[in-house]
């Protein structure tokens, strides 16, 4: 039998190595073997462990600091976005002609009747500062049954072929939780809010759009875990609605193609898969490996604060009979806590506004009471605008995960232009959850916005917005802090805290080196710093061209 070779796989020399160990060690040197940390040193320490066969990365004197952890994204559905639709993040129109353009141009190159879809739409950052109508749609593609999805999908508009479609007209009535807007004669307009998507809805099992296969979705995923890669992630939560999202995940797997580590969560609520079929299974979060798990259930309790949608408890100014949509009633979202609490599983709640929170934190006491359970580690996802005294304390009483996006802080003048700065004290408030004791994730709800880790960490830590605004400077959180979010705070908030989300000897071997130590660059600054290279599992997934690292 062959002697079995002892030498590190790959080894990171000449760095400055940020452990983000509970003692906030640095190191100079890292040895990894079998896709695990097997030694942390200096140099001659780790350049002695060698052989001809190990890769030996020389950061030269760069910053090393464990791979980041998106806890919240909707990657597959970005995948998709990115591979296959008009990706309006990228695209960026700066008014209604603009996009319609490019809805025009797209529609010339399908052939008529093709679904033309268009995601990642902001209508506060076009001139209009609104979504187009079904009939300005129409004048570019009456042929296509097209949709502009906004960000988050939380509202969306849609032209007359597609209304038609899915079978919206002027005599459907508002559903619950969702609204239809109509002009003055009562006629839609396209634009759909929430559950008025209807079946144009990709989260209604009865939706009319059409399904990527699982060729298509491999072939996106494949791209966009490199973009990921790029970006510094090694891992990332996933919320996922359709199967073929868990099947794509699984090829992929088996391929040995994944490149990244991905904790699912499934949707609940809004979904495809009936929660009770899903807590049935007696599956627990964490079942799978440590590349591809089960993380628990997803429900939305409400809609996002720019499209005016987020549950609030004074109605939106200039709304007066505005004040959010509820997507799922108090009574409903109780039982579906309780049911997955008891099940055993971990719940994650989207809540934005104040009401929302309210809603999620009643049905999560209700459940922890009748079922008392230490380390449930369910989640609240967002939670960012300003809470009414003793929310955010009753939330760290029940020992709830805030589950938090600085990086939107980035388009906080879309707050800005809903609210009046007026309204905003205290938003997105890390500061305090931290004094609080709250434990605190971080992620960027990607394609919200963009999944760079160091957009978030100057978000966070500088607070000011894509147009210079500066939100609510007492709630700032140091550089060290902000770290931590997408690091160790992400990694407790998917039970993996033994596993990753700091460099220590037996964990993962998942980091990146980076252009810059984010402790000595000015904090309006740290979105300049790039990722050089990225390691997942003691195996160099991406170099940046010209970081010359090997
Ligand atoms: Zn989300």
């Amino acid at each position: 039998m062959p002697v079995q070779r002892l030498a590190p796989d790959l080894i990171v020399t000449n760095a400055l190595i940020r452990t983000l160990d509970a003692a906030d060690s640095v190191a100079r040197a890292l040895a990894a073997k079998g896709g695990r940390i097997v030694g942390l040193g200096t140099d001659d320490e780790i350049a002695a462990l060698a052989d001809g066969q190990t890769v030996r990365v020389d950061a030269s004197g760069r910053t090393v600091l464990p791979g980041f952890i998106d806890g919240h994204t909707h990657f597959q559905s970005a995948a998709l976005q990115r591979a296959f639709l008009i990706d309006w993040m990228q695209l960026r129109p700066r008014t209604l002609g603009e996009a319609l353009e490019v809805v025009r141009k797209r529609a010339l190159a399908l052939p008529p009747g093709t679904w033309l879809r268009g995601d990642g739409f902001e209508e506060h950052y076009v001139a209009e500062q609104r979504f187009p109508t079904c009939w300005e749609i129409d004048e570019v593609a009456p042929d296509h049954p097209t949709f502009i999805q906004g960000v988050g999908r939380h509202q969306v508009s849609a032209n007359s072929l597609a209304l038609h479609l899915a079978g919206i007209t002027r005599d459907t009535p508002d559903p619950p939780g969702g609204r239809i807007e109509r002009d003055e004669t009562g006629e839609p307009t396209g634009v759909l809010r929430e559950r008025g998507k209807l079946r144009l809805d990709v989260g209604r099992p009865d939706n009319v759009l059409p399904r990527y296969d699982l060729e298509q979705r491999g072939q996106a995923l494949r791209l966009a875990i490199q973009f990921l890669h790029a970006n510094g992630i090694t891992s990332i939560h996933d919320i996922v609605n359709d199967p073929l999202e868990f099947r794509a995940y699984q090829q992929l797997r088996q391929a040995g193609g994944l490149g990244v580590r991905v904790q699912v969560l499934l949707r609940g609520i809004e979904a495809m898969i009936p929660l009770e079929h899903v807590a049935a299974v007696g599956l627990l979060q964490g079942f799978g490996d440590q590349w591809l798990r089960f993380g628990g259930i997803k429900m939305s309790v409400d809609g996002a604060c720019i499209s005016r949608n987020a549950a609030v408890y004074e109605p939106y100014p200039g709304e007066p009979d505005n004040c959010g949509l509820v997507r799922i009633p108090q009574d409903e979202l109780d039982e579906k806590v309780g049911l997955c609490h008891r099940a055993g599983l971990r719940v994650a709640i989207h809540a934005i506004g104040p009401k929302a929170v309210d809603m999620a934190l009643q049905a999560l006491e209700q459940a922890l009471a009748a079922e008392p359970r230490a380390g449930h580690r369910h989640r609240i996802e967002h939670a960012y605008l300003p809470a009414p005294a003793g929310q955010l304390e009753r939330m760290a009483r029940l020992g709830i995960i805030a589950s938090t996006q600085p990086s939107f802080v980035d388009f906080g003048d879309a707050w800005i232009h809903v609210w009046g700065e007026d309204y905003l004290p205290h938003v997105m408030p890390l500061r305090t959850m931290l004094d609080l004791g709250l434990r605190v994730m971080g992620s960027s709800d990607f394609p919200m916005v963009s999944p760079n880790p160091f957009l978030g960490l100057k978000c966070a830590v500088a607070r000011r917005t894509r147009n210079g605004n500066v939100l609510d400077p007492r709630e700032a959180i140091t550089v060290r802090e902000a770290l931590r979010l997408q690091t160790t705070g992400a990694a407790h908030g998917g039970f993996e805290e033994h596993l990753k989300g700091s460099l220590e000897p037996g964990k993962l071997a998942d980091l990146v080196v980076v252009s810059e130590d984010p402790f000595a660059v000015p904090p309006e600054e740290l979105d300049r710093i790039q990722v050089d290279a990225t390691v997942v599992g003691g195996a160099l997934v991406f170099q940046r061209k010209g970081a010359m690292l090997t």
